[in-house]
């Protein structure tokens, strides 16, 4: 089957949000095995709606659109597909309910316009939003599938994985139910990753394999058409076999956590505590370390070192390593190897990362934007120090540096 994505809303022509919908339908889209051939942005504006409507009609078997299903006036997609097909607008009651409930218990005044988003085609399938008040909605019309969601991702990613995909995948050939599984990597670049698996990724479809990039993040999804979670292992055992022999060092799960939250499990089963020096990373590796529940039984602390005062004054790094004609400099091995052994010596921890790095835009102590020196030093053990080139914007950089030094701890 081929599908467009419509993003529908003059918010995205105007730049003043980026299209993450299209590319959460379309990772979508690519693990139920359906090719997306084209994606459209259109404004809110009728005539253009319907015209991109039309063209998408004539070009695909399935058009998903995202946005538009709101109460205001400029939320026009849903009167706009009724009007393509010539057929009513009728109110779907249990929505309709939900919303005069919700009104009712907040006390306000509901606007009859709030009644539009409870409106569906005549004829269609209503799609339930669990997370807020427009009803979604999926029709055939004249061979072609339509499914309608809403524009705010909180609403629309819930409706689609609950509901359309249940709808689309009953289309299609082989109406079966899905089992996935999402796999995530670290150390590992999104392309070399894609890279290596490049050719399952093109060809195979039982289970398909999809690429998900999140920010700082690798994963892939594996989607079987299976009838049980069983059969669905089953299925997938050769291709996470294939996967394991080419790319298995960098896998560190097999469902959807993050690296830091399996580190921080990690350390609680081994009964281990960590703590950090953050240089270039300015408090992130604790931020993200912190963000997972239970981190405060193996998280001892850190120190936000940015100045070489602090690097000296705090974790002991000898001034003559930090600065001076021909020393080292505070991006480099020693001091990378100096601070997380001065984190053993004044934080107590058994294990102590540093990070220290040039995160950009301008070179310093004439190194190059993205080097990254991480330390990682363990009671009882000999320090490592691991070098880095990264590479993105000083907000990228900070962050791959965040999520290198927990690998090297997990590896
Ligand atoms: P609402 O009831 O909020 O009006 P809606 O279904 O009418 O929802 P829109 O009005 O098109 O949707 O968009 C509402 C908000 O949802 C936008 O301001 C934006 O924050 C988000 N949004 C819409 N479309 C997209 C998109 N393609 N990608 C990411 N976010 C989007
Ligand atoms: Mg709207």
């Amino acid at each position: 089957m081929k599908a467009e994505i419509i993003a529908v809303g003059t918010e995205l022509l105007l730049g003043q949000i980026v299209n993450t919908n299209a590319q959460f339908l379309a990772q979508e889209c690519a693990a139920l095995g359906i090719n997306v051939y084209f994606q459209t942005v259109v404004g809110d504006n009728e005539q253009r709606l319907m015209d991109s409507l039309k063209l998408a009609a004539s070009r695909a078997d399935v058009v998903i659109c995202t946005g538009g299903l709101g109460p205001t006036q400029d939320d026009l997609t849903k009167d706009v597909l009724a009007a393509y097909a010539g057929c009513k607008l009728i109110l779907h009651e249990p929505s309709m309910k939900a919303i005069e409930d919700l009104f009712a218990s907040r006390g306000i005044h509901m606007v009859e316009s709030n009644r539009r988003q409870a409106l569906m085609l005549e004829g269609s399938t209503p799609l339930i939003n669990d997370a807020g008040l427009a009803v979604g909605n999926a029709v055939t019309i004249q061979g072609t599938h339509f499914v309608l969601l809403p524009g705010p991702p909180k609403e629309m990613k819930p409706m689609f994985t609950n509901y359309a995909a249940k709808w689309l995948s009953a289309l299609m050939n082989e109406p079966v139910p899905l089992y996935s599984k999402m796999l995530k990597f670290a150390g590992i670049g999104e392309s070399t990753l894609e890279h290596q698996l490049l050719d399952l990724i093109q060809t195979q479809t039982n289970p398909t394999i999809a690429p998900y990039a999140k920010e700082g993040e690798v994963a892939i999804r594996l989607t079987t058409r299976a009838h049980t979670e069983e059969e669905g292992e089953a299925l997938m055992a050769p291709t996470m076999q294939e996967i394991r022999g080419r790319v298995g060092e960098y896998l560190y799960a097999v469902q959807n956590v993050p690296l830091e939250a399996v580190i921080v499990h990690r350390l609680i089963e081994t009964e281990r505590t960590l703590s950090v020096a953050e240089s270039c990373t300015g408090g992130l590796l604790s931020d993200l370390i912190t963000g997972v529940s239970g981190s405060s039984q193996p998280f001892l602390g850190g120190i936000i070192c940015y100045t070489n005062d602090v690097k000296h004054g705090l974790l002991g790094v000898p001034k003559d390593v930090l600065e001076g004609e021909g020393a080292p400099g505070a991006v480099s091995q020693e001091t990378a190897m100096l601070l997380a052994e001065g984190l053993l010596r004044t934080l107590g921890s058994d294990i102590g990362i540093s990070v220290t790095g040039v995160a950009g835009p301008n070179p310093s102590e004439g190194k190059p934007v993205g080097l990254v020196y991480v330390g990682l030093a363990q009671n009882g053990k000999e320090t490592q120090v691991f070098t880095l080139q990264l590479s993105g914007s000083r907000g990228m950089i900070k962050l791959r540096a965040a999520k290198s030094a927990l690998y090297q701890l997990w590896k």
